[in-house]
């Protein structure tokens, strides 16, 4: 079976955001299973290969916007999975991320790539993801291509809307577009609504979160199209890597504690410390770094994530933060996104310098010393398609502190190992933060108990990988 796997961002060639990490790792784990897989990425300016041995496999011709452009096949092998990456690279359209037409040619550019005899690698299924490569399975119907799409919503507040012009730049006949027609009275055509009214299965990235988007309240305007497509909708979560060389454990983390498993690579002078002491080394080594007070048994409580209001709740956390005695706790934040939140945060790090820490940038290395590091993690997110943070954070020993949304409903086990709130709010969440910080400083024997419950939470790629191999066995014999 020949799966193309089509995707904007790759860890660790180019990560915005957890999209980047499934690409990473699930092809990795359905390769393993025995699955031919390859995946397609833009070949961005931006891109880090390092020393990687690149290939140049093959030119091609992309009609777009009346020119025919030049695209190369440029062919690298993943550093983690081994599994084959084809990069694509166009000077004008796939240097740079530019909306609208960096996705649309990109799409455009994998039929022809893949169709064309291109490359010896014919794909019986196309696994697209998110809106960036939602025009796919519209364009497989339309030229009547032998291949099955399933298409994965990681998120469907993106959906990418444009103006409809973009499908004469494509040579997409307006009029033969039949299910196009609601879209081209507003004249405007979205990305992630085609793939899901085209695709043959979508699957979103988990069970929760595919049951909640057939509700207003989560559908984004797309839940009468989704529920059109009942018994095709499928939810599965998503995983983590649970090994030294993925997590960038053993590179990041001062004092590791995890313990190795046998095939990962560990240079035998390292030395792993047992769990509570290794954290505790890690948290005074934070506090140092990020110059808080230096002393392992205040409270430390971390976020990682985007500065999205809409979703991922640092209205409330803000909202938290400003009612509490700030001096009693620490507060880790790491996160870029909307200047006027991280302005906000910011005053919060000006007026309390040793106990609230704000970091507004990307930095990875930042992120894993704070999940070995915190004792706990807020993840207030409104909605949360799936969500890695508390996956990850659980592997390193953090306990969640989540809204019961979405993937985090489905990883987290309220008291077992992390704590949930039912409702959106700030002090709903305040209720639920001082409830683990009793745990913590009054029941150490439960607080234990949960970080290793935490710690041995499965969220290894195996079983997702075989439903997903399930859903193309299904789409094969379809
Ligand atoms: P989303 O995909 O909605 O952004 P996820 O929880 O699925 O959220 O994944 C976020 C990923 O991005 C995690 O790997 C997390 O560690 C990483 N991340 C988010 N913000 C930052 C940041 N500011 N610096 C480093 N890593 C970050």
């Amino acid at each position: 079976m020949n799966v193309l796997f089509a995707v904007w961002e790759i860890d660790p060639f180019i990560k915005v955001g957890g999209l980047g990490d499934v690409a990473r790792s699930l092809p990795g784990a359905l390769s393993q299973k025995g699955i031919d897989i390859r995946i397609v990425v833009p070949f961005y300016r931006a891109i880090k290969l390092g020393n990687r041995k690149k290939v140049h496999i093959g030119q091609f011709k992309v009609k777009y916007d009346k020119v025919a452009e030049t695209v190369d096949i440029i062919q690298v092998t993943h550093p983690y999975s081994g599994v084959p990456v084809y990069l694509l690279k166009n000077n004008t359209y796939l240097s740079d991320v530019n909306f609208p037409d960096t996705f649309t040619f990109f799409d455009k550019a994998i039929i022809n790539c893949f169709f064309d005899k291109k490359t010896p690698f014919t794909p019986d299924i196309i696994h697209c993801n998110d809106l960036h490569t939602g025009l796919i399975p519209f364009l497989v119907r339309e030229y009547d291509l032998k291949a099955k799409t399933m298409l994965t919503i990681h998120n469907l507040s993106y959906q990418g809307k444009m103006p409809i012009e973009i499908l004469n730049k494509m040579e997409i006949q307006q009029s033969k577009c039949k299910v196009l027609e609601w879209e081209i009275k507003s004249k405007q055509v979205n990305l992630l609504t085609e793939g899901i009214i085209h695709a043959d299965v979508v699957t979103t990235v988990s069970p929760t979160y595919s049951r909640e988007i057939m509700t207003e309240e989560f559908g984004c305007g797309l839940e009468e199209i989704l529920r059109g497509k009942e018994g095709r909708v499928f939810g599965i979560l998503n995983g983590i890597d649970d090994d030294w060389r993925n997590l960038m454990h053993a590179k990041f983390v001062k004092y590791p504690f995890l313990t190795p498993k046998k095939q990962d690579v560990v240079d035998i002078h390292t030395k792993i410390y047992q769990w509570e002491e290794g954290k505790g080394f890690n948290k005074q080594h934070l506090q140092k770094k990020l110059e808080l007070t230096v002393n392992k048994d205040i409270p430390m409580i971390a976020f990682v994530g985007r500065f999205d209001s809409h979703q991922k709740g640092i209205d409330i956390l803000h909202k938290m933060m400003r009612r509490l005695d700030l001096q009693k706790y620490q507060f880790v934040i790491l996160g870029t996104g909307d200047p006027g939140w991280e302005e906000r945060f910011q005053w919060l790090d000006k007026f309390f310098p040793d106990s609230v820490s704000v970091t507004n940038k990307f930095d990875e290395c930042l992120a894993h010393e704070i999940y070995a590091a915190a004792d706990f993690i807020l993840i207030p997110s409104k909605f949360e398609p799936c969500g890695l943070i508390q996956m990850i954070a659980m592997f390193f020993g953090t306990l969640p502190i989540a809204h019961r949304t979405g993937g985090l409903s489905d990883s987290i086990q309220d008291g077992i190992n992390g704590f949930l709130f039912e409702k959106y709010s700030s002090v709903e969440m305040e209720r639920v933060l001082m409830k683990a910080i009793r745990t913590l400083q009054k029941h150490k024997r439960e607080y234990r108990k949960m970080v290793e419950m935490a710690m041995q939470t499965d969220f290894s790629w195996n079983k997702s990988a075989k439903e997903y191999i399930r859903l193309y066995n299904l789409l094969l014999s379809r």
